[in-house]
């Protein structure tokens, strides 16, 4: 440890030990955990290379620096990701929020009127959820998930951004996919089509898609640090879409809409897979990088 670097110096430092690691955007990635640490922004690196580095500053940076050549990701290092404008808490417990799903919530709220109710199945982070109600009005927002772990981070993602909004009305349910609903409303015996007295106007999820043999092949950041329960789509990577279209009509009002992220060779199965249960005007959307990234359709009854 020296108290001496300067800050070009130590972020040098890290780039080259994240690139002979083998870490893709290591010059990226040693700058941003050296932010992080210092408290700076981009500009330092260009306008202040030359300021020290303090040895705690040093030795905090060094350490993240190893655990990234590790492979860990950098959001886990920082604790943060940048979603639709919004930095939300994420760690390994949920998936890193992707830039492709930002073209699934952009597809929800082209389709968002005040007052609307949304169910987000495998909510996660609750980034789709949260990003959601944060642009819209008085809409009002169920978040579901099978890990009570993902469920912390996305109820402390919810009360951060109700800071700034504290109109915001969210809830979020442990349990298997609809049957979270099902146990709440029994508490409250008001029953109704369905069995739960829940209705919604969209139902969004960005479900494990991948498929379970196409896991091990990831890159080790997704493979080995972010939970396996979020990614793995069972053998055909189609299982969600079967298991949430299936019953998605019983919790939609009619006019309901239900969209969903897919893995971009998905659209045709998951199109067909809509179809069959009945869901109408069904679209597929791309992403930036011109793949099928989305698939929604229209509930009629
Ligand atoms: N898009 C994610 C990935 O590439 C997978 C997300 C998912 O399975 N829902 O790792």
């Amino acid at each position: 440890m020296n108290g001496n670097r300067t800050y070009g110096e130590v972020y040098r430092e890290g780039a080259a030990r994240l690139g002979k690691a083998g870490i893709e955007e290591a010059a990226l990635d040693a700058r941003l955990l050296l932010e992080f640490v210092c408290g700076t922004d981009r500009n330092t690196l260009l306008v202040h290379g030359d300021r020290d580095v303090s040895g705690d500053e040093y030795g905090r940076y060094s350490g993240l620096i190893e655990r990234r050549a590790l492979r860990v990701p950098l959001q886990h290092l920082t604790g943060g990701q940048d979603f639709m404008g919004l930095t939300l808490l994420v760690n390994e417990d949920v998936l890193v929020p992707r830039q492709d799903t930002e073209v699934l919530v952009e597809e929800v709220m082209k389709q968002l009127h005040d007052g609307m109710r949304i169910l987000d199945l495998c909510t996660g982070s609750g980034c789709i959820l949260l990003s959601l109600l944060h642009y819209s009005n008085d809409c009002e927002g169920v978040g579901v998930d099978l890990s009570e772990k993902a469920l912390a981070v996305a109820g402390e993602n919810y009360e951060r951004l109700r800071e700034a909004r504290p109109q915001m009305k969210a809830r979020f349910l442990q349990g298997d996919l609809f049957a979270a609903l099902g146990s709440e409303a029994d508490e409250r015996q008001d029953e109704g089509a369905n069995g739960s007295g829940e209705q919604f106007d969209i139902i969004v999820s960005n479900p494990p898609y991948i498929k379970t043999d196409v896991i091990d092949t990831l890159m080790p950041e997704v493979r080995e640090y972010e939970p396996a329960m979020a990614l793995d789509g069972g053998a055909d990577g189609l299982v969600f879409y079967h298991r949430i279209a299936k019953d998605a009509g019983k919790y939609l009002s009619g006019g309901g809409m239900l969209f969903f992220e897919i893995g971009c060779e998905q659209a045709e199965d998951v199109r067909k897979i809509m179809e069959e249960v009945g869901f109408r005007e069904i679209a597929v959307v791309k992403d930036f990088a011109g793949l099928d990234r989305v698939v929604y359709g229209s509930w009629f009854g």
